[in-house]
This record gives C-alpha cells, sequence and structure tokens, in this order.
C-alpha cells in the first residue's frame, strides 16, 4: 500500500448474479425471470465502495479468485478508490451472491463463499501494521467466523475503532462483543442477538419507543455502541452519550441491496472523521436512502456530492 488506509475492512468480495422476477417462487416451483446482470458486491467490498466512493481513505482485506468475477471485484474496487493491496487472489473461486428481486423492492439471496471462505486469521496477522494504523476497522459475517474474532481482537487490542455488522447472524463470544464499537444490526439481527421472534408488527408510532429499548437492551449483552438499522424507518443508535433515533429521507426506493451495506461504509467514514455516532449514522442514512433510489449494490452508491441532504 502507498499509504496505510485510515478505513481498513476485512471481508468479502462477491460477484452479484441479480435476476428480477414478478414474484418469488415457493418451494418445488419454478418461475421464469430476466436477463441476469452480473455486479460487483459481497458485503466486505460493497462497505469499502461505500466507503471510498465517499472519498475516505480505504483498504479492503480479503481474497478473489483468479476468474473474471475476480477481475470484476478488482476494477470496481479501483474505481472506487479503494486499495486492493490487501486482497488476495485464492485458489477457490471468487463467491457469489445469487440474488432475486421482485418490483417491490425487495430481495431474496443466496451467498456461495469461495474465496472468501480462505480468508483466513494469518491474513489479518500478516496486515497487522495496516491493521493498527487505522481508525477504524470494517467488519461482517461471510467470512470465516475465527477470522472475524481474530481480527477484532487484533484491532481492538491496538487501539482501533470496530465497527461489525452481525450479517448473516451468527454468534459471537462476549469478549468479542465488548470490543464492539459499534455493533450495528437489522432489526431481525436485533431479534436473533436477544433471543426474541421479529415483530412486524409495531405501528410506526411505537417503533421508535420499541427500539430504543431494543438498543439498551443489545448494550448489556456488552458492545461499547449500538446501531440498529430499520429499513425505510430509520435507525436508532446507542452509546455512552445516550440513545438517539435517526429517520430515514424519504426517498422512491427501487432496490434495496446492499443499503445495509452502504450504510456501515459511510459510519465507519463518519466515525473515522471523529464524528459522534449519531452524527455518523445521520450521514450514513442519508448515504443509504440516495444508494436504494439506484439499482445494484456497489454501483449505487453516492459521492459525497451526490448524497441526498
Ligand atoms: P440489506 O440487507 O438490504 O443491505 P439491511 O437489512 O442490512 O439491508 P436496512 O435496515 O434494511 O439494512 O437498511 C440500512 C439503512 O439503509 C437503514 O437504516 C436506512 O437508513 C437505509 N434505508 C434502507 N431502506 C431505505 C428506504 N427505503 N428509504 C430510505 N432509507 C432506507
Amino acid at each position: 500500500m502507498n499509504r496505510r488506509a485510515d478505513v481498513v475492512v476485512v471481508g468479502s468480495a462477491n460477484a452479484d448474479l441479480v435476476v428480477t422476477v414478478a414474484r418469488r417462487p415457493s418451494a418445488g416451483e419454478t418461475v421464469l425471470g430476466d436477463d441476469v446482470t452480473t455486479i460487483p458486491g459481497g458485503k466486505g467490498a460493497n462497505q469499502a465502495v461505500a466507503a471510498g466512493r465517499l472519498g475516505a481513505s480505504v483498504a479492503l482485506l480479503g481474497a478473489v479468485g483468479a476468474d473474471q468475477y475476480g477481475e470484476l471485484l478488482r476494477e470496481s474496487l479501483r474505481s472506487a478508490n479503494v486499495d486492493t493491496g490487501l486482497l488476495r487472489t485464492a485458489r477457490r473461486p471468487t463467491g457469489n451472491a445469487f440474488i432475486t428481486l421482485t418490483p417491490d423492492g425487495e430481495n431474496t439471496i443466496v451467498v456461495s463463499p469461495g474465496a472468501n471462505a480462505s480468508v483466513l486469521p494469518a491474513d489479518v496477522a500478516a496486515a497487522s501494521p495496516e491493521v493498527a494504523a487505522a481508525k477504524v476497522i470494517v467488519l461482517s459475517l461471510e467470512i470465516p467466523l475465527e477470522t472475524v474474532r481474530h481480527a477484532v481482537e487484533a484491532a481492538s487490542s491496538a487501539g482501533v475503532r470496530v465497527l461489525l455488522n452481525l450479517s448473516p447472524v451468527a454468534p459471537l463470544d462476549e469478549a468479542t462483543l465488548r470490543r464492539l464499537d459499534p455493533l450495528v444490526v437489522n432489526e431481525h439481527e436485533a431479534a436473533w442477538l436477544l433471543g426474541e421472534q421479529d415483530d412486524p408488527s409495531t405501528s410506526d408510532d411505537a417503533v421508535a419507543e420499541r427500539f430504543i429499548d431494543v438498543a439498551r437492551r443489545l448494550r448489556e449483552l456488552g458492545p461499547r455502541s449500538v446501531v440498529v438499522t430499520l429499513g425505510p424507518r430509520g435507525a436508532v443508535t446507542s452509546d455512552e452519550d445516550g440513545t438517539t433515533v435517526i429517520d430515514a429521507p424519504e426517498v422512491r426506493a427501487v432496490d434495496s441491496t446492499g443499503a445495509g451495506d452502504a450504510f456501515a461504509g459511510a459510519l465507519a467514514v463518519g466515525l473515522a472523521a471523529d464524528r459522534s455516532l449519531s452524527d455518523a449514522a445521520a450521514f450514513a442514512a442519508r448515504v443509504a436512502a440516495t444508494a436504494v433510489t439506484r439499482v445494484g449494490a456497489q454501483p449505487s452508491y453516492p459521492t459525497s456530492e451526490e448524497v441526498i441532504s
């Protein structure tokens, strides 16, 4: 790397194979969809591209295969000014995500990890100077859990702020949870962590109250701070300064794929710039709202000038 990055994302890179269908098939059923589009994605690469496009200095630590999808990802990362010096070429194929989109803007996703499964603690150890020099390290769970745990410990021991997006959900030990600042979850992940049923029935009026309580109870599990993202309803942050409800700007959503990653990448940019958690989350909500007005994950992420106010 030429210069050490302020934001180091340790995570996955996938090629997203996206098909739009009129409605989702049920088990055993076949439906016809539109032409497949291939879009660079993966939670780690998405978060890195979101941060890079906003002008932050960012590097992605991860792995892709020696194939066309790996090239697609490298190109997308380079064009967002993401440093790829820590992105290894593995023997396994580049990871894929198979995404179906329906006209309501919702999605379902199956991920095949491929090269992402080969990102090991040794990769993080080999990059310890870069990790220690970062202001914020960003993690999500599409790479092996032991690698995530190692990265959390290495970064936090070096005094680096750790942002972890618990997606897809997996159990974290208490020592790891205690190092997170913040833990970022959507409402389903929050319910999972708290061992509760998802409750989509909450009326809009009661949402803020309910998720203020959810954020408070999540902090009791150990993390130094928590962000609960609520899709079009915004987010709730909780840290030692208190609990804050962040409204989502009203937009016409066309594709919510990667909204959470746009949010996490932008949140990391805000925190690396020493903004408070609630300020950084308000900025992230504007970035993510801009992203849902466009198709795809990485291609939908805005530059600072494009972020809606
Ligand atoms: P995904 O898995 O689709 O990437 P997620 O479930 O991790 O997303 P969400 O809570 O759906 O995360 O979205 C993250 C953030 O994106 C929200 O907190 C919100 O700020 C923003 N967002 C998502 N959908 C919308 C929308 N329709 N309008 C405005 N903002 C939105």
